[in-house]
């Protein structure tokens, strides 16, 4: 593992940006979707089947897994890549966002923030140092710097003095993080929906110096309206030869319309987790399989999709397993999702490259204008 961490910008299309980023465990093709393995597994799937839906990376949530099973006991198993079987790349997020949204009894100092494990009630303490260990020993290959991240909406006040502990838990990142050649570590810039303290945030980031920038504090609660609105402006400020990740973000007209702004990299649970809930994204929009129109259509979920649910099974049968609960049906409509999310990105990427995103995007808005298909 000699080989450095590194980005590769191939192509640009108006702000959009197509490339790669090199990692001792393999490229991740931007603009990149990394599927969420919460508690070391991406749920429903085996890590064969993510990589066959076209995932370069997962990430792993740093809180779950500091909790249960312990970071320490997943190193003594050889890190989380040989404990989840998954050889490729992994970011792991740092752990404060999910502190603040899942833990009880949560004190955010200076220092950090203590609080309560939402499964058993026992004490802990994350701090940007803590963080670094955890992720360190985790053996992931991006790893987040230990931020606070403010609702929206929030006033200035709030949003500076957030900012401000962000920017300094950033630079204690830095430290504690040292040199790990082949290891990746990644500023996130805060300031919510703020102009001049995204400024201000991107350029104490840009003076620590990181790997890769994440623009975070979006995709809590503002609603795709403002978050474009800050990405209009937020990803410019960021340097133009390290990847830019999105944090938790997010649908698919989201993740369009953030790769037009600049954005190469996303994360989100949302196509595994409706997968469990009965949802499927096609081309033509959501596609509930719960309701009684599919009950007796022979057709494929989506026509032309690769995907084992689709080259395998109908509408009907889809059906069928979801109404009686039937294991398979969370494992085949998450294995669509996932495909569907990886075929988008890989459409973008096409698109970039050949100086078409613009054509792509109105493709994109027409088909899920359409609807789904008629009912048979
Ligand atoms: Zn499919």
């Amino acid at each position: 593992m000699t080989q450095r961490f590194s980005y590769q910008l191939q192509s640009t299309d108006g702000q959009a940006r197509q490339g790669i980023v090199h990692t001792p465990r393999g490229d991740i093709r931007t603009p990149a979707f990394m599927p969420v393995g919460t508690a070391a597994t991406v749920k429903a799937m085996m890590p064969s089947s993510v990589r066959e839906t076209g995932a370069d990376i997962l990430l792993g949530n740093t809180y779950h897994l500091m909790l249960r099973p312990t970071a320490e006991r997943i190193a003594s198993l050889g890190g989380l890549h040989r404990f989840m079987n998954w050889d490729g790349p992994i970011l792991t997020d740092s752990g404060g966002f999910q502190v603040m949204s899942l833990a009880e009894l949560r004190k955010l100092t200076e220092e950090g923030v203590s609080f309560r494990s939402h499964i058993d009630g026992s004490r802990h303490m994350l701090t940007p140092e803590r963080s670094m260990e955890i992720q360190r020993l985790l053996g992931s290959d991006i790893v987040m710097c230990f931020d606070e991240c403010p609702a929206l909406p929030a006033d200035r006040a709030r949003l500076e003095s957030s900012m401000q502990l962000s920017m300094r838990w950033a630079q204690r990142s830095r430290d504690a993080f040292g040199d790990r050649p082949g290891h990746a570590l990644f500023g996130i810039q805060q300031g919510g929906d703020d102009e001049e303290l995204r400024g201000q945030s991107a350029e104490a980031l840009r003076a620590i110096e990181f790997d890769g920038y994440a623009v975070g504090g979006l995709a809590v609660g503002e609603g795709q309206e403002i978050m474009f609105r800050v990405l209009d402006y937020a990803p410019a400020m960021l340097p133009t030869d390290k990847p830019r990740y999105l944090m938790g973000v997010g649908k698919p007209d989201d993740l369009v319309g953030a790769v037009k702004r600049g954005i190469d990299m996303f994360d989100c649970v949302l196509p595994s987790r409706s997968g469990r809930t009965g949802q499927a994204f096609t081309a033509r929009g959501v596609v509930n399989i719960k309701n009684a129109r599919h009950q007796d259509d022979p057709r494929p979920l989506e026509e032309g999709c690769p995907c084992p649910a689709c080259s395998g099974y109908s509408r009907a049968y889809l059906h069928h397993v979801f109404r009686a609960k039937e294991i398979i049906s969370s494992m085949l409509l998450t294995w669509h999702n996932l495909t569907y999310y990886q075929r988008l990105m890989a459409d973008m990427r096409a698109a970039i490259a050949e100086q078409k995103f613009a054509e792509f995007e109105a493709k994109f808005h027409a088909g899920r204008a359409q609807g789904d298909v008629e009912p048979v």
